[in-house]
């Protein structure tokens, strides 16, 4: 089974103190900001976890409960991304089924997955650059971004701006859970 702490410190040294706004899709900040992500709590559901449940000896770090973590087992059948609900491909669905409890095919290759790292990681105690994460949010609204180029700003009344628009939620893409 994956080792998500090895996994998620090898993210963090790959992204060298970049800020987590700027190397994700917003879709993916806005579906769960990485602030959500408390450390020492299951990723799910948010108890707290013991230290025994999430370092037991022998087995890779643990981020979430026994039960949210089934939970998501049994959703991950479904063969669509776990975060971004997108079909995975057909490689990846007949891996679950060979391997259920492996979840990194439970993801999106690239974005999710590296994304789904860093959310386990914050449960685990690695550390990333949140900076403007605190200010996501607001009403629903659209304004595009280009994602290449993202520059991270403050607006007079402290908004959270990037590439010198103001971001607001966007719509939910595809996708039950928040
Ligand atoms: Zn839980
Ligand atoms: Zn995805």
């Amino acid at each position: 089974m994956c080792d998500w702490l090895e996994e998620s410190r090898s993210v963090a040294s790959r992204m060298n103190g970049r800020p987590v706004l700027l190397a994700f899709a917003l879709e993916l900040l806005f579906k769960k900001n990485p602030l959500e992500a408390i450390e020492g709590c299951c990723l799910e559901c948010g108890r707290q976890l013991d230290y025994s449940e999430m370092f037991s000896p022998g087995r890779p770090p643990r981020y979430m409960c026994q039960r949210c973590y089934k939970a998501l087992l049994h959703e991950a059948r479904r063969g669509q991304c776990l975060l971004c609900h997108r079909v995975l491909p057909k490689q990846q669905q007949r891996e679950l089924q060979w391997n259920p409890r492996e979840l990194k095919n439970a993801f999106c290759q690239e974005q999710c997955l590296d994304y789904h790292k860093i959310l386990a990681g914050r449960v685990l105690g690695v550390s990333f650059n949140l900076e403007g994460l605190d200010r996501l949010q607001g009403p629903k609204q659209v304004y595009p971004v280009d994602e290449e180029q993202r520059q991270i700003g403050y607006d007079k009344y402290n908004q959270l701006m990037i590439d010198g628009k103001p971001i607001r939620r966007l719509p939910q893409l595809g996708g039950r859970r928040k």
